[in-house]
């Protein structure tokens, strides 16, 4: 992605080293539950399936310092450096909502992004890296194991780049939009199918994800959004629709139990997003999906 070389980044709207450390979050039964709706997130592993009550594994986090502030200054370390990468994305996704709440008199409160490595404790319970990137509403976090943008490549067949990355993050923020914006408060959880509340909410942060895009070069940190970086990210949200997964991992396919959307939805909401820019294009808890 092209940023603006010279932008200042805000580190400070990422966190380094593992997390939750010294929280003493207690992964109860009803914290579970949240996490299994809202966090079958990116693409519908379970990630407590068969796991109940207390997990006293200990996350794996380096407990590194936060060098984020030294490494990630500037547009351009956003373009050589893939943590950096996540902290420019963030900052614009965040730009970009400020603006849009603020036009609708409504106020955006800030979310981290926590990187973390192998596993960690998060507001919404233990999670591992195979959930892939999720949203904890209980905390309004967004949290990240950067290797799954290695898997959303060699596994899911996503194109890498970016771009690639920069949806998936953009997603994530739109449930963090959905959750101030009351969208996650009024969706029943633990639903499935093809035309579920759940898949509606997921394709909702499909298409914000677009929203943002479109709206990317007017928060000033990206210069341009070009015709690769609109593939790369139509790639991403095409590999992991849940009929492609399905597909690939049990052989057929079952619309009863999806949690994400299909393929050529999630491609179609995010295409709607960039198009119109708009987040009120993204209704897609009206009418057929
Ligand atoms: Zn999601």
């Amino acid at each position: 992605m092209d940023f603006n070389d010279d932008v200042r980044l805000d580190p400070s709207q990422v966190e380094t080293g593992g997390g939750g450390r010294g929280r003493g979050v207690a992964a109860g039964g009803g914290v579970i539950g949240v996490i299994g709706l809202l966090v079958a997130l990116f693409f519908g592993v379970d990630p407590f399936g068969g796991q109940g009550g207390q997990d006293t594994r200990q996350p794996q986090g380096s407990g590194e310092a936060n060098d984020l502030r030294e490494r990630c200054r500037t547009g351009a370390d956003a373009e050589r450096d893939e943590d950096c990468l996540v902290v420019g994305v963030v900052n614009s996704v965040q730009d970009y909502w400020e603006s849009a709440f603020a036009e609708s008199g409504l106020r955006y409160e800030p979310a981290r992004t926590q990187l973390f490595e192998g596993a960690t404790r998060t507001g919404c319970g233990y999670a591992t890296k195979d959930v892939g990137p999720f949203y904890c509403p209980a905390d309004q976090k967004v949290y990240l194991d950067l290797t799954f943008f290695d898997d959303l490549r060699a596994t899911y067949g996503a194109q890498d780049g970016a771009a690639a990355r920069a949806y998936v993050i953009g997603h994530e923020y739109g449930h963090h939009a959905q959750n101030l914006l009351g969208a996650m408060d009024r969706t029943p959880r633990g639903t499935t199918g093809a035309s579920s509340p759940a898949v509606r909410l997921e394709l909702q942060a499909d298409c914000y994800s677009g929203v943002w895009m479109h709206n990317a070069v007017q928060t000033g940190y990206l210069v341009r959004i070009t015709r690769t970086d609109l593939d790369q990210a139509m790639s991403a949200a095409q590999a992991v629709g849940d009929d492609r997964i399905q597909e690939r991992g049990q052989g057929h396919v079952r619309p009863d139990s999806f949690t994400h959307g299909t393929s050529a939805q999630r491609t179609e909401w995010l295409n709607t997003g960039y198009s119109s820019g708009d987040p009120a294009r993204c209704d897609t808890f009206k009418g057929a999906i």
